[in-house]
Protein backbone atom coordinates (compact mmCIF):
# COMPACT_ATOMS: atom_id res chain seq x y z
CA UNK A 1 0.00 0.00 0.00
CA UNK A 2 1.35 3.15 -0.96
CA UNK A 3 0.99 6.11 1.04
CA UNK A 4 -0.54 9.03 0.29
CA UNK A 5 1.17 11.94 0.22
CA UNK A 6 -1.32 13.89 2.40
CA UNK A 7 -1.38 11.03 4.43
CA UNK A 8 -1.19 12.18 8.59
CA UNK A 9 2.20 10.95 9.17
CA UNK A 10 3.75 12.82 6.53
CA UNK A 11 1.67 16.08 7.76
CA UNK A 12 2.97 15.56 10.93
CA UNK A 13 6.22 15.07 10.08
CA UNK A 14 6.34 17.99 8.22
CA UNK A 15 5.43 20.28 10.45
CA UNK A 16 7.96 19.15 13.06
CA UNK A 17 10.55 18.95 10.31
CA UNK A 18 10.12 22.66 9.37
CA UNK A 19 9.92 23.38 13.05
CA UNK A 20 13.21 21.59 14.02
CA UNK A 21 15.01 22.96 10.56
CA UNK A 22 14.27 26.51 11.61
CA UNK A 23 15.67 25.86 15.36
CA UNK A 24 18.37 23.14 15.18
CA UNK A 25 19.03 23.06 18.32
CA UNK A 26 19.28 19.41 18.19
CA UNK A 27 21.61 19.08 15.39
CA UNK A 28 24.69 17.36 17.49
CA UNK A 29 22.73 14.72 18.93
CA UNK A 30 21.93 12.07 15.84
CA UNK A 31 22.21 11.67 12.13
CA UNK A 32 18.83 12.56 11.97
CA UNK A 33 19.39 16.28 12.72
CA UNK A 34 22.59 16.60 10.72
CA UNK A 35 20.45 14.80 7.20
CA UNK A 36 17.38 17.01 8.48
CA UNK A 37 20.02 20.28 7.94
CA UNK A 38 21.20 19.21 4.50
CA UNK A 39 18.00 20.51 3.90
CA UNK A 40 16.13 23.70 3.15
CA UNK A 41 12.89 21.92 1.96
CA UNK A 42 11.00 18.38 2.12
CA UNK A 43 9.57 15.82 -0.16
CA UNK A 44 7.67 13.22 1.33
CA UNK A 45 10.66 10.97 0.47
CA UNK A 46 12.71 12.41 2.93
CA UNK A 47 10.77 12.04 6.00
CA UNK A 48 11.09 7.86 5.28
CA UNK A 49 14.48 8.99 4.97
CA UNK A 50 15.08 10.58 8.18
CA UNK A 51 12.72 8.24 10.41
CA UNK A 52 14.75 5.46 9.62
CA UNK A 53 17.67 7.02 10.38
CA UNK A 54 16.18 7.73 14.03
CA UNK A 55 16.63 4.88 16.70
CA UNK A 56 13.89 6.79 18.65
CA UNK A 57 16.39 7.60 21.68
CA UNK A 58 14.19 10.21 22.63
CA UNK A 59 17.01 12.58 23.81
CA UNK A 60 15.94 15.60 21.43
CA UNK A 61 12.44 14.82 23.16
CA UNK A 62 13.91 15.88 26.26
CA UNK A 63 15.99 18.67 25.03
CA UNK A 64 13.67 20.32 23.87
CA UNK A 65 11.76 23.73 24.24
CA UNK A 66 8.95 23.37 22.11
CA UNK A 67 7.42 19.62 23.38
CA UNK A 68 4.58 19.47 25.04
CA UNK A 69 3.16 21.30 26.95
CA UNK A 70 4.00 23.72 24.78
CA UNK A 71 1.76 24.83 21.80
CA UNK A 72 4.21 23.65 19.24
CA UNK A 73 3.74 20.12 20.16
CA UNK A 74 7.21 18.45 19.22
CA UNK A 75 7.59 14.81 19.57
CA UNK A 76 10.25 14.03 17.41
CA UNK A 77 10.74 10.63 18.02
CA UNK A 78 6.97 9.91 18.27
CA UNK A 79 6.56 11.32 14.75
CA UNK A 80 9.45 9.24 12.91
CA UNK A 81 8.06 6.25 14.70
CA UNK A 82 4.88 6.65 13.27
CA UNK A 83 6.63 7.62 9.43
CA UNK A 84 9.15 4.73 10.11
CA UNK A 85 6.44 2.07 10.39
CA UNK A 86 4.65 3.22 7.86
CA UNK A 87 7.66 3.17 5.65
CA UNK A 88 7.39 -0.18 6.35
CA UNK A 89 4.30 -0.92 4.96
CA UNK A 90 4.82 1.80 2.07
CA UNK A 91 7.99 -0.11 0.48
CA UNK A 92 7.06 -4.19 1.43
CA UNK A 93 7.33 -6.42 -1.24
CA UNK A 94 4.98 -7.96 -2.30
CA UNK A 95 3.12 -4.88 -1.85
CA UNK A 96 -0.62 -7.58 -1.18
CA UNK A 97 1.39 -8.49 2.26
CA UNK A 98 1.86 -4.92 3.62
CA UNK A 99 -1.00 -4.91 5.80
CA UNK A 100 0.99 -7.07 7.98
CA UNK A 101 2.87 -4.54 9.14
CA UNK A 102 -0.85 -3.58 10.90
CA UNK A 103 -1.49 -5.18 14.39
CA UNK A 104 1.90 -6.77 13.92
CA UNK A 105 2.33 -8.37 16.98
CA UNK A 106 -0.97 -10.71 17.04
CA UNK A 107 -0.38 -11.40 13.29
CA UNK A 108 3.66 -12.36 14.22
CA UNK A 109 2.10 -14.23 17.19
CA UNK A 110 -0.84 -16.14 15.75
CA UNK A 111 0.98 -17.32 12.57
CA UNK A 112 4.29 -18.75 14.78
CA UNK A 113 1.60 -20.23 17.10
CA UNK A 114 0.13 -21.98 13.92
CA UNK A 115 3.38 -22.85 12.14
CA UNK A 116 4.96 -24.36 15.40
CA UNK A 117 1.70 -26.65 16.07
CA UNK A 118 1.45 -27.39 12.57
CA UNK A 119 5.18 -28.71 12.60
CA UNK A 120 4.66 -30.40 15.67
CA UNK A 121 1.22 -31.87 14.53
CA UNK A 122 3.29 -33.35 11.07
CA UNK A 123 5.74 -34.77 13.42
CA UNK A 124 3.79 -36.75 15.81
CA UNK A 125 1.58 -38.14 12.70
CA UNK A 126 4.65 -38.92 10.35
CA UNK A 127 7.32 -39.71 12.55
CA UNK A 128 7.11 -43.01 14.67
CA UNK A 129 7.20 -42.55 18.50
CA UNK A 130 10.17 -44.97 18.63
CA UNK A 131 11.93 -42.64 15.87
CA UNK A 132 10.96 -39.27 17.69
CA UNK A 133 11.55 -40.36 21.38
CA UNK A 134 14.53 -42.44 20.79
CA UNK A 135 18.03 -41.82 21.55
CA UNK A 136 20.73 -41.13 18.89
CA UNK A 137 24.06 -39.71 19.27
CA UNK A 138 26.94 -39.27 16.44
CA UNK A 139 26.90 -37.15 13.24
CA UNK A 140 23.51 -37.68 11.31
CA UNK A 141 21.29 -37.70 14.60
CA UNK A 142 19.63 -35.22 13.55
CA UNK A 143 18.38 -36.89 10.03
CA UNK A 144 16.97 -39.56 11.77
CA UNK A 145 14.24 -37.34 13.27
CA UNK A 146 13.79 -35.24 9.76
CA UNK A 147 15.53 -35.70 6.44
CA UNK A 148 18.31 -33.70 4.86
CA UNK A 149 16.69 -32.75 2.31
CA UNK A 150 13.38 -31.82 3.92
CA UNK A 151 14.97 -29.82 6.20
CA UNK A 152 17.07 -27.84 3.26
CA UNK A 153 14.11 -27.49 1.48
CA UNK A 154 12.24 -25.59 3.31
CA UNK A 155 14.45 -23.71 5.24
CA UNK A 156 16.10 -22.59 2.01
CA UNK A 157 13.02 -22.12 0.01
CA UNK A 158 11.24 -19.74 3.18
CA UNK A 159 14.59 -18.02 3.93
CA UNK A 160 15.07 -17.52 0.31
CA UNK A 161 12.29 -15.58 -0.34
CA UNK A 162 12.56 -13.53 2.64
CA UNK A 163 15.78 -12.52 0.96
CA UNK A 164 14.73 -11.88 -1.87
CA UNK A 165 11.31 -10.04 -0.12
CA UNK A 166 13.86 -7.80 1.79
CA UNK A 167 16.36 -7.08 -0.97
CA UNK A 168 13.20 -5.92 -3.29
CA UNK A 169 12.00 -3.40 0.01
CA UNK A 170 15.06 -2.02 0.49
CA UNK A 171 16.03 -0.98 -3.63
CA UNK A 172 12.71 0.56 -3.42
CA UNK A 173 13.19 2.34 -0.44
CA UNK A 174 16.79 3.72 -1.90
CA UNK A 175 15.28 4.40 -5.07
CA UNK A 176 12.69 6.35 -3.53
CA UNK A 177 14.68 8.36 -1.27
CA UNK A 178 17.70 9.65 -3.17
CA UNK A 179 19.51 8.97 -6.56
CA UNK A 180 22.65 6.74 -7.53
CA UNK A 181 24.68 4.24 -6.19
CA UNK A 182 26.12 4.57 -3.00
CA UNK A 183 30.27 4.78 -2.84
CA UNK A 184 32.20 2.17 -1.10
CA UNK A 185 33.33 4.26 0.97
CA UNK A 186 29.64 5.28 2.16
CA UNK A 187 28.89 1.40 2.45
CA UNK A 188 31.60 0.95 4.37
CA UNK A 189 30.48 3.49 6.73
CA UNK A 190 27.17 2.95 6.81
CA UNK A 191 28.35 -0.74 8.10
CA UNK A 192 30.28 0.70 10.75
CA UNK A 193 27.79 3.01 12.02
CA UNK A 194 25.68 0.35 12.05
CA UNK A 195 27.69 -2.48 13.41
CA UNK A 196 28.91 0.04 16.56
CA UNK A 197 25.14 1.56 17.02
CA UNK A 198 27.13 4.63 16.99
CA UNK A 199 23.76 7.08 16.99
CA UNK A 200 22.82 5.00 20.08
CA UNK A 201 25.29 6.99 21.94
CA UNK A 202 23.19 10.08 22.31
CA UNK A 203 25.51 12.17 20.28
CA UNK A 204 28.02 12.86 23.81
CA UNK A 205 28.52 9.02 24.26
CA UNK A 206 26.52 8.54 27.41
CA UNK A 207 23.58 6.68 25.17
CA UNK A 208 19.89 7.20 25.69
CA UNK A 209 17.56 9.26 27.64
CA UNK A 210 14.57 6.33 27.45
CA UNK A 211 14.13 6.17 31.49
CA UNK A 212 14.01 10.31 32.23
CA UNK A 213 15.77 13.33 31.50
CA UNK A 214 19.36 11.08 32.69
CA UNK A 215 21.44 8.90 30.14
CA UNK A 216 22.29 5.41 30.32
CA UNK A 217 23.92 2.78 27.64
CA UNK A 218 22.04 0.24 28.66
CA UNK A 219 19.72 -0.10 25.07
CA UNK A 220 22.85 0.26 23.23
CA UNK A 221 24.52 -2.55 25.00
CA UNK A 222 21.65 -4.95 24.92
CA UNK A 223 20.99 -3.98 21.39
CA UNK A 224 24.31 -4.74 20.84
CA UNK A 225 23.89 -8.24 21.86
CA UNK A 226 20.60 -8.75 20.16
CA UNK A 227 22.33 -7.73 16.55
CA UNK A 228 25.90 -9.58 17.28
CA UNK A 229 24.26 -12.62 18.86
CA UNK A 230 22.13 -12.36 15.69
CA UNK A 231 25.09 -12.42 13.67
CA UNK A 232 26.94 -14.92 14.81
CA UNK A 233 24.17 -17.07 14.55
CA UNK A 234 23.87 -16.90 10.79
CA UNK A 235 27.46 -16.88 10.68
CA UNK A 236 27.60 -20.38 12.57
CA UNK A 237 24.44 -21.65 10.13
CA UNK A 238 26.99 -20.48 6.70
CA UNK A 239 30.36 -22.60 8.37
CA UNK A 240 27.99 -25.48 9.06
CA UNK A 241 26.43 -25.21 5.56
CA UNK A 242 30.48 -25.17 4.23
CA UNK A 243 31.14 -28.24 6.42
CA UNK A 244 28.01 -29.83 5.24
CA UNK A 245 28.39 -29.53 1.23
CA UNK A 246 32.08 -28.52 1.22
CA UNK A 247 33.90 -30.67 3.65
CA UNK A 248 31.76 -33.34 3.64
CA UNK A 249 31.26 -33.12 7.60
CA UNK A 250 27.41 -33.85 8.92
CA UNK A 251 25.79 -32.43 11.72
CA UNK A 252 25.47 -32.25 14.49
CA UNK A 253 29.16 -31.59 15.37
CA UNK A 254 31.05 -31.60 18.79
CA UNK A 255 31.07 -28.87 21.62
CA UNK A 256 34.37 -27.50 20.25
CA UNK A 257 33.67 -26.77 16.68
CA UNK A 258 33.19 -23.60 14.99
CA UNK A 259 29.33 -23.77 14.13
CA UNK A 260 28.33 -25.07 18.01
CA UNK A 261 31.04 -22.36 19.38
CA UNK A 262 29.58 -19.33 17.19
CA UNK A 263 26.20 -20.58 17.63
CA UNK A 264 26.37 -20.96 21.53
CA UNK A 265 27.82 -17.25 21.83
CA UNK A 266 25.57 -15.99 19.69
CA UNK A 267 22.69 -18.06 21.51
CA UNK A 268 23.68 -16.30 24.39
CA UNK A 269 24.01 -12.47 23.12
CA UNK A 270 19.98 -13.41 21.80
CA UNK A 271 19.19 -14.55 25.36
CA UNK A 272 20.19 -11.73 26.99
CA UNK A 273 20.13 -8.87 24.90
CA UNK A 274 16.22 -9.79 23.70
CA UNK A 275 15.59 -9.59 27.51
CA UNK A 276 17.59 -6.91 28.12
CA UNK A 277 15.40 -4.23 25.57
CA UNK A 278 11.73 -5.64 26.89
CA UNK A 279 12.42 -4.65 30.44
CA UNK A 280 14.26 -1.14 29.08
CA UNK A 281 11.33 -0.44 27.09
CA UNK A 282 8.83 -1.54 30.02
CA UNK A 283 10.29 0.92 32.23
CA UNK A 284 10.68 3.80 29.59
CA UNK A 285 8.98 6.87 29.55
CA UNK A 286 6.27 6.61 27.20
CA UNK A 287 5.39 10.19 26.65
CA UNK A 288 7.88 10.13 23.05
CA UNK A 289 7.24 6.66 22.46
CA UNK A 290 4.07 5.27 20.47
CA UNK A 291 3.42 2.32 22.45
CA UNK A 292 0.72 0.96 19.73
CA UNK A 293 3.70 -0.32 18.17
CA UNK A 294 5.30 -2.09 20.85
CA UNK A 295 3.55 -5.47 19.91
CA UNK A 296 5.55 -5.80 17.43
CA UNK A 297 8.94 -4.95 19.18
CA UNK A 298 8.16 -7.40 21.54
CA UNK A 299 6.76 -10.33 19.59
CA UNK A 300 9.81 -9.86 17.51
CA UNK A 301 12.30 -9.85 20.39
CA UNK A 302 9.98 -13.12 21.77
CA UNK A 303 10.71 -14.62 18.62
CA UNK A 304 14.58 -14.30 18.71
CA UNK A 305 14.66 -15.42 22.64
CA UNK A 306 12.44 -18.75 21.38
CA UNK A 307 14.42 -19.66 18.75
CA UNK A 308 17.60 -19.44 20.60
CA UNK A 309 16.52 -21.18 23.83
CA UNK A 310 15.05 -24.10 21.57
CA UNK A 311 18.55 -24.39 20.15
CA UNK A 312 19.98 -24.20 23.24
CA UNK A 313 18.24 -26.20 24.62
CA UNK A 314 18.73 -29.03 21.58
CA UNK A 315 22.51 -28.48 22.00
CA UNK A 316 22.52 -29.40 25.94
CA UNK A 317 20.18 -32.07 25.28
CA UNK A 318 20.87 -33.89 21.94
CA UNK A 319 21.83 -36.97 23.59
CA UNK A 320 18.76 -37.47 24.91
CA UNK A 321 15.26 -38.72 24.59
CA UNK A 322 14.37 -35.37 24.42
CA UNK A 323 16.10 -34.53 21.30
CA UNK A 324 13.71 -35.84 18.60
CA UNK A 325 11.07 -32.90 19.91
CA UNK A 326 13.45 -30.53 20.89
CA UNK A 327 14.53 -30.55 17.00
CA UNK A 328 10.74 -30.28 16.14
CA UNK A 329 10.22 -27.58 17.94
CA UNK A 330 13.39 -25.39 17.22
CA UNK A 331 12.81 -26.07 13.91
CA UNK A 332 9.07 -24.92 13.78
CA UNK A 333 10.22 -21.87 15.55
CA UNK A 334 13.21 -21.20 12.91
CA UNK A 335 10.89 -21.43 9.83
CA UNK A 336 8.09 -18.81 12.00
CA UNK A 337 11.14 -16.40 12.16
CA UNK A 338 12.33 -17.15 8.07
CA UNK A 339 8.46 -16.61 7.39
CA UNK A 340 7.28 -13.28 8.87
CA UNK A 341 11.17 -12.18 8.52
CA UNK A 342 10.34 -9.59 5.99
CA UNK A 343 6.61 -8.71 8.29
CA UNK A 344 7.89 -8.18 11.50
CA UNK A 345 10.68 -5.74 13.41
CA UNK A 346 13.23 -7.19 11.65
CA UNK A 347 13.54 -5.35 8.37
CA UNK A 348 14.23 -2.02 10.77
CA UNK A 349 17.50 -3.51 10.41
CA UNK A 350 18.27 -3.04 6.50
CA UNK A 351 15.73 0.02 6.23
CA UNK A 352 18.32 1.99 8.81
CA UNK A 353 21.37 0.68 7.29
CA UNK A 354 20.24 1.68 3.91
CA UNK A 355 19.76 4.99 5.44
CA UNK A 356 22.81 5.08 7.43
CA UNK A 357 24.64 4.42 4.28
CA UNK A 358 22.67 7.19 2.63
CA UNK A 359 23.57 9.67 5.47
CA UNK A 360 27.33 8.60 4.62
CA UNK A 361 26.57 9.46 0.97
CA UNK A 362 25.50 12.56 1.79
CA UNK A 363 27.80 13.80 4.55
CA UNK A 364 31.15 12.68 1.85
CA UNK A 365 29.52 15.34 -0.72
S1 LIG B 1 13.38 18.76 18.78
FE1 LIG B 1 12.86 20.79 19.60
S2 LIG B 1 14.79 21.63 20.32
FE2 LIG B 1 15.28 19.94 18.96
S3 LIG B 1 15.58 20.89 16.95
FE3 LIG B 1 13.42 20.23 17.08
S4 LIG B 1 12.34 22.03 17.82
FE4 LIG B 1 14.49 22.38 18.24
S1 LIG C 1 14.77 10.28 19.00
FE1 LIG C 1 17.02 10.19 19.10
S2 LIG C 1 17.60 9.30 17.16
FE2 LIG C 1 15.49 10.01 16.93
S3 LIG C 1 15.66 12.06 16.09
FE3 LIG C 1 15.57 12.26 18.32
S4 LIG C 1 17.72 12.32 18.99
FE4 LIG C 1 17.66 11.51 16.90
Amino acid sequence: MIIATDAPATQEARRVMDICNACRYCEGLCATFQAMSLRRTFVDQDFDYLANLCHNCTACYHDCQYAPPHTFDVNVPAVLTDTRIATYEKYAWPGAFARAFQRNGLLVSLVSAVLITLTMALALVLISNNVLFGRFSGPGSFYQIIGHTLMVVVAGLTFGFSVVAMCVSVVKFWKATGKGMPSLKSVWRGCVNAGTLKYLDGGHGEGCSSVDDGFSNQRRIFHQLTMWGFLLCFAATCVATVYDYGLGRVAPYPFFSLPVLLGTVGGIGLLVGPVGLIWNKMRSDTTPMQVDYYGMDFAFLIMLFLVSLSGLLLLALRETAAMGMLLVVHLGLVLSFFVMLPYSKFVHAVYRLAALVRFAEEANR
